[in-house]
């Protein structure tokens, strides 16, 4: 297959028929998405999540040593991200996804991000796979809990059996839990259409699900706005931001307001 680096109108229009019809026989339709979709697609304090923190980078404070070491400064920088998002609208990106949930019969979302901007503009099915921003666990005996206070009273928090809550998050050199990998590749398996959102941006075991929902028979369109190392595999490449390329895949229902779950 051959590629061209603009976005050629002929592809879009092959690639857009094939997600309405498998939307409209209750294919299975699986998105795969990157945590950069709300840092490049996102309002302006989304972006700002993704710039240095105190002259520390992501990749210094998201780490389990970073933590042990300074609980409560790892604590402040996912409460400033909390606030950023807080302040944040989802992005076209995320509400056409939630779209094509609304109208597609079976549908689920694999995602990296860990904001829940996807959630918010109405993603119901949605495995995340490094977790969300919005739960703590105990470090002491694993309890989850949703916690979508900002700001939060105390840092760090504590759980109620007195020990500390982290971020339920996965961290650098962190595994991921076992179900919610499980889940992503089953959907991935079984899945008739991908979209791979942001290809680029995605870290492993997310980068190779396009390849296993390829070699499992599914047809995958990838959005990125550069070639990938799985562009060659792929049914088609949109290059292409996907807050550019998805409303022309899909357009987005005007009628539908930002950060309200489309309902059908
Ligand atoms: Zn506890």
């Amino acid at each position: 297959m051959t590629h061209h680096s603009e976005l050629a109108a002929d592809r879009v229009r092959w690639a857009a028929q094939l997600l309405r019809r498998t939307a409209d026989r209750a294919g299975h339709i699986v998105a795969v998405s990157s945590a950069d979709l709300s840092a490049q697609g996102g309002e302006p304090p989304l972006r700002a999540a993704a710039q240095p923190w105190r002259d520390l980078r992501p990749d210094q404070l998201a780490d389990p040593q970073a933590f042990e070491h300074d609980p409560k400064q790892i604590w402040e920088w996912y409460a400033w991200q909390r606030e950023l998002v807080a302040q944040s609208e989802p992005g076209s990106a995320h509400r056409i996804v939630a779209e094509i949930e609304a109208r597609a019969e079976n549908f689920a979302l694999v995602t990296e991000s860990i904001d829940g901007l996807h959630q918010r503009a109405g993603s119901r099915k949605v495995v995340e796979l490094r977790g969300s921003i919005w739960r703590m666990r105990c470090t002491e005996e694993g309890a989850v809990f949703t916690d979508t206070r900002v700001p939060l009273p105390e840092l760090p928090p504590l759980c109620t059996c007195g020990k500390l809550l982290r971020p339920d998050v996965v961290w650098h050199g962190e595994a991921l839990a076992q179900e919610v990998l499980d889940e992503a590749l089953g959907a991935a398996r079984h899945c008739d259409l991908m979209l791979a959102i942001g290809t680029s941006g995605l870290t492993q075991p997310a980068a190779s699900l396009p390849i296993t929902a390829k070699r499992a028979g599914a047809s995958v369109i990838e959005i990125n706005p550069v070639p990938t190392r799985i562009s060659w595999a792929m049914d088609a490449v949109l290059a292409g931001r996907p807050e550019e390329v998805l409303p022309r895949l899909w357009p987005l229902d005007q009628a539908a307001s930002p950060g309200q779950a489309t309902s059908e």
